[in-house]
């Protein structure tokens, strides 16, 4: 059965597209707060998300980006609800990544032939079971890391951060972006203590090869082999 994500704060509205899409056939799962969305999407892997436009900790819009920028998720249909009606903020959303925009107020039965259409539009969505780096494999289905034929033990940390690393090689992240993602906005965490986890995560996998995580000074970390300048 398709599972269909709620993301919207004002919990009468919630309410109100469970028991509609409820009686659709879908399974319903509600989530109000923005910065807990990621972690929904990733252990649930919906059919469809309905996201609302504003909502504390983190807005739909970046919600919408962050979702996109991961190759596991970003097939997922989303449709963005907000009470903005601008053309301004429609070309904002789209370009955020939504596949549809619904303004409110809208009429249920018009949004519930809304998610049917993207529904169908919806690629199959064939969840991704590894993740690689050269050597570094990572089993999403098991949650388990290896290097080579070796088994890598990694603490949950370790392991969210390695896969943020992995899923765009090259890619420079500042410590603020991995802090915001690996623990939420809410969790007051000094920057330093990445350094802490990056290390933990590079004495875990050095152990069977070469360093392959870059330290930018000033700026972050990546995984990149040919840009190593330590
Ligand atoms: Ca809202």
């Amino acid at each position: 059965m398709a599972t269909v994500l709620v993301v919207e704060d004002e919990q009468a509205l919630a309410l109100l597209l469970k028991y509609n899409l409820e009686k659709e056939g879908y399974d319903v799962l509600i989530e109000s707060r923005g910065n807990k969305v990621l972690g929904v999407v990733e252990k649930n892997c919906p059919s469809l998300i309905l996201l609302d436009w504003m909502l504390p900790e983190l807005s739909g819009v970046e919600i919408c980006k962050l979702i996109r920028s991961k190759p596991d998720l970003k097939n997922i249909p989303i449709i963005m609800l907000t009470a903005k009606g601008q053309e301004e903020d429609k070309v904002k959303g789209l370009n955020a990544g939504a596949d549809d925009y619904v303004t409110k107020p809208f009429s249920v039965p018009e949004l519930m032939a809304r998610v049917r259409t993207n529904m169908r539009r919806a690629p199959e969505i064939l969840p991704i079971k590894e993740l690689n780096y050269e050597d570094i494999r990572i089993d999403l289905v098991q949650k388990k890391v290896f290097r080579g034929e070796n088994y890598i033990h990694l603490g949950p940390t370790e392991f969210r951060l390695l896969k943020i690393l992995i899923e765009n090689p090259g890619q420079v992240f500042s410590r603020e972006y991995l802090l915001k993602t690996v623990w939420g906005n809410n969790i007051y965490v000094e920057s330093r203590t990445i350094d802490v986890h990056i290390r933990r995560l590079r004495k875990a996998l050095n152990e069977f090869g070469a360093d392959y995580i870059r330290t930018v000074r000033a700026t972050g970390y990546s995984i990149d082999k040919n840009e190593i300048d330590q």
